[in-house]
């Protein structure tokens, strides 16, 4: 499958990795949106968050857990972030793979990622 983010998922594309276990990988975003921006990904192949469904919602609690322990690793989580998804067109989702964005560092504003 042509998906860049399973590429980042199998090491065929490189990415500075802050945390991965067997579901989910957490590496920093290519073009960083604030001080600290990184993504936080299921290995498996979503394409978004409309194809979510059945066992793979406990894939979101995963997801939420790995932001928050890359939180910690990264030295944001007392000063506070921003955990994002951007879904479909709308959305402005680029990188059709399920991600969330933690942006933190700095007071963010009316910043979205
Ligand atoms: P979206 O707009 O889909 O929510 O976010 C996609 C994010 O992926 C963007 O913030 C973009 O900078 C990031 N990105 C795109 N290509 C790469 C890449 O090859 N490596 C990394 N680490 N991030 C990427
Ligand atoms: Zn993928």
């Amino acid at each position: 499958m042509d998906c860049l983010f399973c590429k980042i998922v199998e090491g065929t594309i490189p990415s500075n990795k802050v945390l991965e276990n067997e579901q989910v990988v957490v590496f920093h975003d290519i073009q960083p949106a604030a001080p600290t921006h990184v993504l936080v990904i299921p290995k498996k192949h979503i394409a978004s968050m409309n194809e979510v469904e059945g066992e793979d919602f406990a894939l979101i609690g995963e997801i939420h857990k790995a932001a928050q322990e890359a939180a910690k690793q990264l030295g944001i989580a007392e000063s506070g972030y921003r955990l994002i998804n951007n879904c479909g067109k709308d959305g402005e989702q680029t990188v059709h793979h399920l991600h969330y964005h933690v942006l933190g560092g700095a007071r963010l504003g009316a910043l979205t990622g």
